[in-house]
């Protein structure tokens, strides 16, 4: 690593289990989740992650109806 500040967190997004509602994209604190402008098999639009600045919260996990469509996951070292 040079000079890049190592992310801690990752967060990964099952596309097709998105249902657009963007419960986790009001949630997240650091605005790192974002709509696409693509839509998923059941026609719409998804979210995805910024790839950078999360900081592990939880937020978008637990605003998120749809079990297994986020999971935010801690980097190991
Ligand atoms: S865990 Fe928190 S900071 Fe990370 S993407 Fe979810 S709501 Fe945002
Ligand atoms: S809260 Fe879940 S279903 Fe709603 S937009 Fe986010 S990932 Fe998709």
């Amino acid at each position: 690593m040079s000079g890049a500040t190592e992310e801690k967190f990752r967060v990964e997004i099952i596309s097709d289990e998105c249902k657009g509602c963007l419960r986790c994209v009001n949630a997240c604190p650091r605005e790192v989740i974002v709509p696409t402008d693509q839509v998923n098999m059941m026609g719409v639009v998804y979210v995805e992650y910024a790839d950078e600045g999360c900081i592990g919260c939880g937020a978008c996990f637990y605003a998120c109806p749809e079990p297994g469509a986020i999971t935010v996951y801690e980097k190991k070292k």
